[in-house]
């Protein structure tokens, strides 16, 4: 989950539009079976487990979207259609399932697979037989399908040597059709007009990825509303987009805000004719090949709106402001300008557009662990295909983690608690500590010791240590104002900002390609380069031998190298940076990608005091 919200925080900092569903399945028979143990009901125990997670999630500062859980009566309504539809187009049929099943893993275990007798290969737990009539789900039918989406995708399930063995085991044979019911387990979802039965978990569990952006809440809204939504005023707005790739925006004099341009429909007026016009209207614009990307109600001012929703970039005319009474300005903005007005006007309609805008250039990554990779990399898939719907781009498996006496065990008393380990060290260093020390696409071993070692060596050593020598030494020489930029002739800070640029490079090109650990390699890098710039040019010497200019550039291009180090950590110690830009007195969301590297920005900026180091040692 940490590395999940790593990379979504950081593809929002290249201005993507990032949505983060995470959530929990619930049903089964594992829960069943541990709650009738602890003597409570499986809702009860699920709430238990979630709210765990919940708090988990908050104190590690896992920032996600939206939570899923497969017990919500959304969820079922939804399950129960897609096998309805699946039954009758023949994907689903009923047979006869004879064979073994493993509770823990929640999976059938046919003979080919089991190594020990009566033994799961995955887990060792025991196996019990089940012999019963149930519904399968077609999986070889898609198998070629299948199999030419893997190789038009070589990358498609990362790390490779997880692709191999599915290959191995599974892919390159016919493929078993998958069991989906369950006769004797009473907490799941039951078959459409088969209540004896309920659906397989793992089935249904994967529907989950199939919400809708805007989530349950807006489904149930819907619902409720529904005679409001019969009465709502219709408006259709337009997302114009420019050869930058910029949307035009208008500003509402009477709403004060800048909005999509568009407007209500006139009687006899379709949405499309009312789209033209409105545009006309507004922007002097004639506007071509409109593509609907969506509709979507909103409740705005105890009103309900129904708003119908166009994008194009074939336009003609000159922009012209034809309404000055309402409107008094339009623009072109980029999507990440849009996404900041957004957040401070509160408009609906404008987070909404930016929503149906970024679906073009989306990606769909899961990441997931790779103990239930077979379900995500073969049946979610052919779930999919069988759906007519797209397939996602990436599915990322990741490893274990287990401790230096072996893998995590209840009975042995060696599972870790990370939230007993919150309360000893700060969310920040759990974060960095993962991404720096275990390739999640990879098995690791958690060591506390190691832990604590890191916190030493790199929170404090490296980083805080860093911040507390530039700060001094700016206090001392430029009474803590950064010195003006200047482009350098000395070889030394050549280097060192040429070596600035390729480790952003680097960095940006081993997050998107999911190398975390090599990312943050980058990072560590930049810190050791600055600490050797110091040692090398000695700017207390210069100080003395009075290289005032000399000394200036230096320590422009240390105060800079630290913003593009805090930078750089933003998505993985959100709180580090954080304290980093406060310190440096600037505001971090004025620095982006393109920005990054332009050392005039800190000109003459007043660092503040540092009355303590960032961090501490323990
Ligand atoms: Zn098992």
């Amino acid at each position: 989950m940490t590395m999940a919200d790593i990379i979504a925080r950081y593809k929002k900092s290249q201005g993507y539009q990032v949505y983060f569903q995470t959530g929990s399945d619930d049903h089964g028979e594992k829960i069943e079976k541990k709650a009738q143990t602890l003597k409570i009901t499986p809702r009860e125990l699920v709430s238990q487990n979630i709210s765990l997670f919940h708090e988990l999630w908050k104190k590690l500062g896992v920032e996600y979207n939206y939570f899923y859980q497969t017990s919500s009566p959304f969820h079922y309504q939804k399950v129960q259609k897609i096998f309805t539809q699946l039954l009758n187009q023949g994907d689903i049929y009923l047979g006869e399932y004879k064979g073994n099943y493993c509770v823990n893993c929640e999976d059938y275990i046919s003979e080919g697979r089991i190594v020990r007798h009566n033994s799961c290969p995955s887990c060792q737990s025991e196996l019990y037989p089940i012999a019963e009539s149930a519904y399968f789900l077609r999986i070889n039918k898609y198998r070629s399908e299948l199999l030419k989406h893997y190789s038009q995708n070589p990358d498609f399930l990362l790390p490779a040597h997880i692709k191999k063995e599915l290959f191995e085991n599974f892919l390159k044979n016919e493929l078993r059709d998958l069991c989906i019911t369950r006769q004797d387990v009473r907490w799941g979802i039951p078959v459409p007009n088969d209540e004896r039965r309920t659906i397989y978990v793992w089935f249904e569990a994967l529907l989950n990825y199939l919400n809708s952006n805007s989530g349950e809440k807006s489904f149930m809204k819907s619902f409720s509303e529904e005679k409001k939504i019969n009465n709502a005023k219709e408006v259709s707005c337009v997302a114009i987009q420019n050869k930058n790739n910029e949307y035009l925006l208008v500003y509402n004099k009477k709403h004060g805000k800048w909005q999509i341009p568009g407007g209500k429909l006139e009687l006899e007026e379709t949405p499309l004719q009312a789209a033209k016009r409105e545009i006309f209207e507004e922007t002097n614009l004639t506007v071509n090949n409109l593509e609907k990307i969506g509709e979507e109600f909103f409740y705005v001012d105890d009103i309900w709106w129904r708003v119908y929703f166009y994008q194009t970039n074939d336009y003609s005319g000159e922009l012209l402001v034809k309404e000055p009474e309402t409107i008094r300005e339009t623009k072109f903005f980029k999507v990440r300008e849009m996404e900041e007005l957004s957040s401070q006007i509160h408009d609906k309609v404008l987070e909404y557009a930016l929503k149906k805008i970024n679906i073009y250039e989306s990606k769909i990554v899961h990441l997931i662990g790779k103990e239930i990779v077979r379900f995500h990399a073969i049946y979610w898939p052919t779930i999919l295909l069988a759906l007519n719907k797209r397939l996602p781009d990436k599915i990322l498996a990741h490893g274990w983690l287990t401790t230096p006496q072996g893998k995590m065990s209840k009975s042995k008393g060696s599972v870790v608690d990370p939230l007993e380990l919150l309360k000893k060290y700060p969310p920040d260093l759990l974060r960095v500590y993962f991404m720096a020390k275990i390739n999640f696409l990879e098995d690791g071993t958690f060591n506390e010791d190691l832990l604590k070692e890191f916190y030493q060596d790199f929170l404090v050593n490296n980083l805080s240590n860093l911040c507390s020598r530039v700060g001094k030494m700016l206090e001392l020489y430029c009474n803590s104002l950064v010195p003006d930029f200047e482009e350098s002739k000395n070889a030394k800070l050549n280097e060192y900002y040429q070596n600035c640029l390729s480790i952003v490079k680097q960095y940006q090109s081993l997050m998107d390609s999911y190398q975390l650990t090599k990312a943050f390699q980058e990072v560590q890098k930049l810190l050791s380069l600055s600490n050797k710039l110091i040692q090398e040019l000695e700017p207390w010497n210069l100080f003395k031998s009075e290289q005032k200019k000399f000394l200036n550039n230096t320590l422009n291009y240390l105060t800079n190298g630290i913003k593009v180090i805090a930078f750089l950590l933003l998505p993985v110690t959100p709180e580090s940076s954080k304290n980093i830009f406060e310190y440096l007195n600037v505001n971090q969301s004025n620095f982006n990608w393109d920005n990054l590297l332009d050392f005039s920005q800190l000109n003459q900026v007043k660092i503040k005091k540092l009355n303590q180091h960032l961090y501490h040692k323990l």
